[in-house]
């Protein structure tokens, strides 16, 4: 008899051919994402994968990870024992006790749910649901069955390499494992939209570079160490993150000096792009992501995210376009960013905000802004201040 963790997948099964790529990918993320366990074992079954060999004292630490890792539908922490119907039956019933004492009632409704995923077994599932059923209600008090509406369920699965037998089922994040579908530059800054962002699509398989851009000496050290830390609160969904910081200060004055002062927002926008496409092609990234969402503020007008776009070439995903701040909000807080996101640090962005901001820039008047500056020359001078941290490795 052992402590093991049923680790089940869905959108994985979709992938046909692919399968054994997207299941190595999710048993290599849990692996990583559960060093801290240090004697865990991940091993894949069939149509699902276990986490073996978790102490007890560290079960509680191990299900919070893995109500992380992408591509975890759900998880149950369960005991696995020989396919034997009057020692799992047992054990469930202990399982059902324990649940049923957490339960300040005088009557608890309860279920057997039955698999027989080994169908050599002399019992199909009805029949082991309903023997189950009889050998708890003889063996714990307090029980009543209801099918429909339980509150209680107590599962038992029989398998090919033994019987499962669990109360709780927990949802994990849902998605496709990290890394399986390539990666992307994110740009990340100190505010609420772009860590939810940056989850949101590593949600869908993709790894991350990130690029913030500050603006010492006008933003502080406080305000980097924000960045980097929400770095790190990302790093625990979407695994390890390659931070590039670049240094903005001389480009935003250049552009304060020079450009038309109502375009300020758009032209600075602008460079941020075409240096993270540049950061993004040397890490091998397929995309740039923001965390702007549509009419937010003047420079998320469609106009703005237009003009924003034709400074690069490179695929650019927006993950939050049709979220309200309401939404984006309750995301940050499901990942965890939100409350280092409001602290007050100032951005780059709000220290050079203009006071009319445009939300309908013409192309043209960019384009005569930008031919007066030396763009390649600035993007360049801005690539060189690039100090890398690789976050969560
Ligand atoms: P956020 O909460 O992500 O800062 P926001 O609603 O405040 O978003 P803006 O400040 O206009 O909107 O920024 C829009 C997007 O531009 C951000 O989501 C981010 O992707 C990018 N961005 C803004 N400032 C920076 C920065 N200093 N470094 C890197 N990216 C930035
Ligand atoms: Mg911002």
């Amino acid at each position: 008899m052992e402590n093991v963790i049923i680790i089940r997948y869905t959108e994985i099964h979709l992938k046909g051919l692919n399968r054994p790529y997207f299941e190595k990918a999710l048993v290599r993320n849990l692996e990583s994402a559960l060093a801290p366990i240090e004697c865990a074992v991940v091993r894949r079954g069939e149509s699902r994968v276990y986490v073996e060999n978790v102490p007890d004292e560290k079960l509680d630490a191990a299900l919070g990870i893995l109500g992380r890792v992408f591509g975890v539908h759900s998880f149950s922490p369960a005991i696995r024992l020989p396919q034997d119907f009057d020692a799992a039956a047992a054990v469930l019933a202990g399982l059902v006790a324990e649940e049923r004492a957490k339960i300040s009632k005088d009557t608890v409704l309860f279920r057997v749910e039955a698999k027989r995923a080994d169908k050599r077994f002399p019992l199909n599932s009805n029949e082991i649901a309903a023997k189950a059923g009889g050998v708890i209600l003889k063996s714990v008090q307090g029980l009543k069955v209801n099918l429909s509406n339980p509150e209680l369920t107590a599962y038992i699965e029989i398998r090919r390499d033994g019987a499962y037998c669990y109360t709780r089922v927990l949802m994990g994040p849902g998605g496709m494992p990290v890394g399986c579908n390539g990666r992307v530059a994110l740009l990340l800054s100190g505010g609420i939209d772009s860590p939810v962002a940056g989850c949101m699509i590593a949600k869908r398989g993709v790894a991350l570079s990130a690029v913030h851009f500050e603006s010492f000496p006008y933003t502080s050290e406080k305000a980097l160490e924000k960045v980097h830390d929400l770095a790190k609160l990302m790093a625990r969904y979407t695994g390890p993150i390659r931070l590039h910081t670049i240094r903005f200060t001389d480009i935003q004055m250049t552009l304060y000096e020079k450009g038309p002062s109502d375009y300020l927002t758009v032209l600075m926008r602008r460079f941020m792009m075409r240096i993270a496409e540049r950061i993004a092609e040397a890490d091998g990234c397929k995309a740039l992501v923001t965390g702007e969402s549509l009419g937010q503020v003047a420079s998320q007008t469609l106009d703005s995210l237009g003009v924003t776009d034709s400074a690069v070439d490179m695929l650019v995903l927006r993950p939050l376009i049709g979220l309200d701040k309401l939404e984006i909000t309750n995301l940050a807080e499901r990942f965890g960013t939100f409350e280092t996101s409001i602290l007050p640090y100032e951005d780059c962005c709000t220290v050079f905000v203009p006071k009319h901001p445009v939300t309908r820039p013409r192309m043209e008047t960019i384009r005569d802004a930008e031919a007066a500056l030396d763009v390649e020359g600035m993007i360049t001078a801005a690539l060189a201040t690039d100090v890398i941290t690789e976050i969560g490795a």
